[in-house]
């Protein structure tokens, strides 16, 4: 009974927390904007842009239905995972140990004038640090093959919904917990070293205040069927909604682009930028041969398993054929 209650909480502070992505305001302020957009933009009227928005062929696909499902079923495994995860809190005190035994970067004595702004730069630091170190996980997972295994997941997805955020397997829920944790320990550490202990974030309903607006401003239309695109020049700043859109297309000039979250600046500084002009996206989804039973939430869940299996057997038996071929040619 207990276990189904924290199950139910968690599910209620996923929707009723602003610090959670799908917090309840964020997917209003996601509506809103759709709402403008279609309305002023694509000049629709009301009923059209009602239609668009709350499409049932989306919302009741099989695909959105499967990441339903993924959202509970993560709930539950990662509520048995998450003790055994290591804490910022561990981190923190590793690099803040190791701060005091160098001597390169000294703390900064906190009796200045500016001293309000502190919490600003922490808080800033810490969003920008945080997008990066996001920006170089997501790049990896698609780079590195046992990785991708993984990731592709999420990029299973034939429809976009909010909900798509939470199609993940759970060993990518592991590996960026313990991105976020190191990204945190690292700059708590660093920063309560440097100013001591007036820091603090600048928040906003308990929110971090540049992921509040972040959500606010529609991160939830990422994972979304509605094309909202920045000017293009906009586009090498910030990650528009159709850049996600981009990353998650099926066509193949389009894999491997736009990993970024919130900055685009990652992706325009390393080659991966792909801007929405002259790339509209017709479907989404990876190849068949990728992912077989795509909807099928047993597959979902087993298959990272039997792609890093084969990996690791053609590996092997790349290595055994060629120690063979070696003592093949010594013999002769
Ligand atoms: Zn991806
Ligand atoms: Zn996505």
């Amino acid at each position: 009974m207990e276990f189904l209650t924290q199950i139910i909480d968690t599910i209620y502070e996923n929707f009723f927390d602003p610090k959670k992505r799908v917090f309840v305001g964020y997917l209003l302020s996601a509506i809103l904007i759709s709402f403008l957009w279609l309305c002023i933009v694509k000049k629709k009227n009301l009923a059209e842009c009602f239609h668009k928005i709350f499409d049932k062929n989306i919302f009741f696909s099989k695909s959105a239905k499967a990441d339903y499902f993924l959202f509970i079923i993560n709930i539950i495994i990662l509520m048995f995972l998450s003790p055994v995860l290591i804490t910022q809190l561990a981190i923190a005190t590793v690099v803040f140990e190791y701060l005091h035994s160098q001597t390169l970067l000294m703390p900064i004595n906190s009796d200045s004038h500016y001293q309000f702004l502190i919490p600003y730069f922490f808080t800033i630091t810490y969003f920008v640090l945080d997008d990066l170190t996001k920006f170089i996980t997501h790049a990896l997972m698609h780079k590195i093959p046992v990785l991708w295994e993984i990731h592709k997941t999420h990029h299973s997805a034939r429809t976009l919904t909010p909900i798509t955020i939470f199609r993940t397997h759970p060993l990518e829920g592991v590996i960026f917990v313990i991105r976020s944790a190191l990204t945190q320990g690292v700059v708590i550490a660093l920063f309560y070293y440097i100013y001591g202990d007036n820091i603090t974030f600048i928040t906003v309903l308990g929110a971090n205040l540049m992921s509040f607006w972040f959500h606010l401003l529609g991160s939830n239309l990422r994972h979304s069927h509605i094309w909202i695109n920045y000017w293009n020049w906009l586009e090498k700043i910030f990650i528009s909604p159709a850049q996600h859109q981009i990353h998650h297309s099926i066509k193949k000039e389009h894999h491997n682009k736009n990993f970024g979250v919130t900055f685009a600046i990652w992706d325009y500084v390393f080659g991966t930028l792909c801007t929405s002009k002259d790339n509209e996206v017709r479907k989404f989804g990876i190849a068949e041969n990728e992912h077989k039973y795509e909807h099928n939430i047993l597959y979902l869940y087993i298959s990272p398993f039997i792609g890093i299996y084969k990996i690791i057997s053609k590996y092997i038996l790349s290595r055994f054929q060629n120690t063979n071929k070696k003592t093949f040619i010594i013999k002769n």
